[in-house]
Formats: C-alpha cells, structure tokens, sequence
C-alpha cells in the first residue's frame, strides 16, 4: 500500500496503472514493503482511473504483481536492529496481465480498508512484546516475596489478556461477515500502546536485577534491546495511532 507520499493519507497513491492491450503497464514507487525481497510477487494499491472530483478513492485497484521480471527493482530498508525485514519496490512499466487484477477494477479502496480491519485487530498484533514479557514473569516468578515485581508485572499481563478479548471479539465480528473498522482501530491503538507499556516496565524492574551481557542468547538484555529498538514501529506500521483515533471519533461522531 505505502508510497514514499502516501502513508496515512493512502488514497495520494502515485504508482499506476495503464490500459494496454490484455493488461495494464505499472509505474511507481511502494515503500515499506515487507518481505518483498522474499516474495514472488505482491498485491499492489494503484490508480488505474481519475478520483471523482474530491472523491480520491475513486479509480483504485489492486493487481498481483510478479516481482521476478523486467522492470522491477527491489531495495532493501534496513532496521535500526540491522535486520533486513521492508524495502522499497520501483515499477517501471511493468506489464500485468488482465488474470491477475484482484476482484475488479475500481473496488481497491474497499479492498484494502476491510483488510486493514483484519491486520489492525488481529491477535498477534499485540504480541511484538510478549516474549520479553514471558520471559520477565518467569524471572520474577522464581523470586518469591518481591510483591512489587509481582504487582507491575500482573498489571500488564491482565491488560494484555483484556486485549486479546477484545482483538478474539474482532475476529468473530469479521467471520460473522460484520465489518468492524472502528473497533479493529481501537484495538490496535490500545495494543500496540499496551507493547511499549511492557518495554517500561521491563526497564523500570531489570533496573534492579543483575542482567548478564547476553548479545547472541534469548536472555531479558537481548529481548530488552530488540524491543527498544523496534517500539518506534509499533505505533506507526498499520496504520498510526493518530489516523486511528481519527477512525475511532469518526465512529463516535465526534468529527
Ligand atoms: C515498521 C513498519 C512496517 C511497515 N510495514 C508496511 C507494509 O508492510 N506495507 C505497507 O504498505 N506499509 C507499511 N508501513 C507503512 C505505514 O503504514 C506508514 O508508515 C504509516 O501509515 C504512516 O505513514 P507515513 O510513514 O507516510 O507517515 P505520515 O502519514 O507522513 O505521518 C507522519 C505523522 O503525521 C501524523 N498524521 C498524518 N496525517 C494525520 C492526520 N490526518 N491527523 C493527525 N495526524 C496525522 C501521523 O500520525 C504521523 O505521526 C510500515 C511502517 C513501519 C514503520
């Protein structure tokens, strides 16, 4: 979905799509794409008509795109951790055939926004942190009488678990053929919230322990450090929790 230009504001997409013969002939930039140095090929968001005036969502659409072929060049984005995870896909007229427009013409924006519901919601959005935070409950789990450790560590596992309620709530709202958007976003706002909030206290407490350097191991440094360095990304990826709380208030005919 994301451009260098079109992020929050995803219907400024640039990259496009040209009627040929049999096909459309794509041209543009995606940024962010994960897995794409993996990957056979990928789903792009892409004009292929004008906007209806201010409607902006008019003239969307997705295609399936083979990554492998002429015109297409894959770069990588680099995490702060040093990982190789996103990169950015230039299209230069890349020809796509008719077989592989997903669903049709025109019905990209409905598209994308029902997906975003799936990926705002979904339960294994909350868990970035939960591998530090298991590890940091068995650590405290085996030093009995430390009742403050134990109070801050039971706070954010009951918060998480309310979470994964209310995230198992979503998913049965979207089998149930529901579209939940308001409540996906609320969910990914408060989780992803709930992600960083783990981080501090797992500062906050391994600030009394004796953590040993542990660069290659599974240990609560190492996981402490991974964290850190991917919590910038937590609030962002999805879709930022600003745009969120926009959807939310929208929801709740504040705006
Ligand atoms: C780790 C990571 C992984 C990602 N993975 C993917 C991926 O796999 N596929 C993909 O397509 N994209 C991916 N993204 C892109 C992500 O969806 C965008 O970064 C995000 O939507 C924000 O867009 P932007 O970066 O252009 O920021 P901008 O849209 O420029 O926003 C900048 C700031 O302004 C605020 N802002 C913007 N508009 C408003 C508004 N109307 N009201 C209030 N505040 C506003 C935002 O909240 C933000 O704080 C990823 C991003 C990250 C960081």
């Amino acid at each position: 979905m994301s451009e260098p230009d079109a992020g929050s504001d995803l219907a400024a997409v640039r990259t496009t799509g040209r009627r040929v013969d049999g096909g459309w002939t794509v041209s543009g930039t995606k940024i962010w794409t994960s897995g794409a140095h993996r990957a056979h090929a990928l789903i792009a968001l892409l004009r292929t008509g004008p906007p209806d005036g201010r409607q902006r969502h008019v003239g969307l659409s997705r295609l399936l795109i083979e990554l492998g072929q002429p015109g297409v060049t894959i770069r990588p984005i680099i995490s702060m951790t040093g990982e190789h995870h996103f990169n950015e896909v230039v299209f230069d007229q890349v020809f796509v055939p008719d077989e592989q427009v997903v669903g049709t013409i025109g019905d990209g924006w409905a598209q994308v926004t029902s997906e975003l519901a799936y990926e705002r919601s979904g339960p294994e959005r909350l868990l970035s942190t939960f591998v530090l935070l298991e590890t940091l409950a068995g650590e405290f789990a085996a030093r009995p009488g430390d009742a403050g450790s134990a109070r801050a560590v039971g706070r954010v596992v009951s918060r998480l678990w309310a979470c994964r309620q209310m995230s198992l709530a979503v998913a049965g709202a979207l089998a149930e053929g529901e579209a939940p958007e308001i409540a996906a976003a609320l969910v990914k706002d408060v989780g992803t919230r709930l992600e960083s909030e783990i981080i501090e206290v797992a500062r906050m407490l391994t600030a009394t322990l004796r953590v040993e350097p542990d660069p290659e191991g599974a240990g609560i440094a190492r996981l402490l450090a991974q964290a850190v360095l991917h919590a910038p990304g937590f609030t962002l990826r999805g879709g930022t929790n600003e745009i969120l709380r926009g959807i939310v208030a929208r929801g709740l005919a504040l705006r």
